[in-house]
């Protein structure tokens, strides 16, 4: 630390203030006497700044949340600005986690919508600032129906006879249908909460709010290997930190879908401020206003196989992991060819083999294989992948409905299996759907040599299998 000793306190100071989290802030002042001397004097500055860092662009918003989580009510105005508002160690570390959780799904944004090739987000300075206020006011919004929530069940006896009299008014607002007096009660508290907001900062809320919403319908669809895909109600909660730990840990929390109403009352809340500010109807009603991004890139990409524009559609090395939530194991099990999906044996040994014990093979993996395979002779498809293409949806499709078949065939006898004999119908047999002696008696990962042509529609021309 010699060459720090002679730095001048500014340059230190300057070089405090871009430490990225706090806890290397700890770290640094605890190994130099110089760099604790500066911290010592300028404190306030230093932590706040490093919050800054930590807590990302929409700071206000990020410390409104977390008052609000501390003392159930807003801030004053002008109050987090105010001397009197003190920075404790317990809320920095609080907004420092909160920001690495919307930073998480920041980077998520961005890779869906923004920006396709990169991992980390490509939001400019504008997008990102817009993004971090959205979240942060969701979140906020999330909090205060969960006060409001446990407040209302303190207070069921209370008498409600004001509230019949507002549901005898004749004109119900468009804003309020389908809504009960309670989730009324509960929408308000959040317009309250919303009312400084802009018109821009409603419509980025409104799309906050899709994004959340799609995000956990995805990540359930993700983590329901073969099972049913179960349907997620719209009207769930999404809590932002139980989503972050799902995505991050792959698991379904059962604590999810816990509540109701709550998704939909902050849209709610967002779009009758929006009336209020007299925005037209049809601009109100877009269920996923584009108002985060400025820009996408790559918006308009082909396909490299039907040269089909899809843009952020396009699947390619970063982001086809997302095909577990798009393509669930039960979509693709029903592109292997014929009836092969129907034969329960066979879908066993491969739902087992791609689940590996709880360490599944992930989608990206098995893709990238099967565009790796060199088929020939009856299999030859004279088709030409690359993992470092993009693909459209339907193109991927089309790779799983040629090779996941020979894919699965392969990784069999790797894995040291000895194929039996091919049955004649091969995965056109309809016997291998019903009779488990001959479907494990027989290999039907080939093209059936007798019976119908090979890929014919099983639904109206699968043969009858004999054995
Ligand atoms: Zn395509
Ligand atoms: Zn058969």
């Amino acid at each position: 630390m010699t060459g720090i000793s002679s730095m001048p306190p500014d340059v230190i100071l300057e070089i405090l203030v871009l430490l990225s989290d706090f806890a290397t802030l700890s770290a640094a002042i605890r190994t130099c006497k110089r760099l604790y001397e500066t911290f010592q004097f300028r404190s306030l500055l230093i932590t706040h700044a490093v919050l800054r860092n930590a807590a990302g662009p929409a700071l206000v918003d990020a410390e409104r949340l977390d008052y609000y989580g501390c003392v159930h009510s807003l801030p004053e105005e002008g109050h987090l600005e105010s001397a009197e508002w003190k920075l404790t160690r317990d809320a920095a570390a609080r907004m420092e986690r909160r920001g690495r959780d919307v930073l998480f799904l920041e980077n998520f944004f961005s890779l869906r919508y923004k920006d396709r090739t990169s991992l980390s987000s490509r939001l400019d300075a504008i997008e990102e600032l817009r993004f971090h206020r959205a979240i942060y006011r969701y979140w906020l919004c999330y909090e205060i129906l969960q006060y409001d929530a446990l407040r209302e069940q303190d207070s069921d006896f209370e008498d409600d006879d004001e509230d019949e009299d507002e549901d005898n008014y004749q004109d119900i607002h468009p804003d309020d249908l389908g809504l009960n007096k309670e989730q009324r009660r509960a929408r308000d508290a959040l317009c309250d909460a919303l009312v400084t907001s802009s018109s821009e900062e409603l419509f980025e809320l409104v799309e906050i709010c899709t994004f959340l919403k799609d995000t956990e319908i995805w990540h359930g669809r993700a983590v329901a290997p073969t099972s049913p895909i179960q349907p997620v109600p719209y009207w769930t909660t999404v809590n932002p930190e139980k989503l972050v730990a799902s995505l991050q840990t792959r698991q379904m929390r059962t604590d999810q879908y816990d509540s109701s109403g709550q998704h939909e009352l902050v849209s709610n809340a967002a779009r009758k401020l929006l009336r209020a500010h007299k925005i037209p109807h049809e601009r109100v009603s877009q269920a996923r206003p584009k108002a985060i991004l400025t820009s996408v890139s790559g918006a308009d990409d082909r396909c490299s196989r039907c040269h089909a524009i899809c843009g952020t559609d396009l699947f390619g090395s970063t982001n086809m992991y997302l095909l577990s939530g798009i393509l669930p194991f039960s979509e693709q099990l029903a592109l292997l060819p014929g009836l092969l999906h129907r034969n329960r044996d066979e879908v066993r040994l491969l739902d087992q083999y791609v689940r590996n014990h709880g360490n599944p093979i992930p989608v990206d993996v098995r893709i990238r294989q099967m565009m790796e395979l060199e088929p020939d002779g009856d299999d030859a498809d004279y088709e030409h992948w690359s993992k470092d293409e993009w693909y459209c949806l339907d193109c991927i499709k089309t790779l799983l409905r040629l090779r996941f078949m020979l894919w699965w065939r392969e990784e069999k006898q790797k894995s040291g299996v000895t194929l039996q004999d091919d049955c004649w119908y091969g995965y056109n047999c309809r016997t291998m759907t019903h009779k488990s002696s001959h479907a494990l008696k027989l290999n039907h990962l080939c093209k059936p040599t007798r019976g119908d042509a090979p890929n014919v529609t099983p639904a109206n021309n699968a043969p009858v299998g004999t054995t």
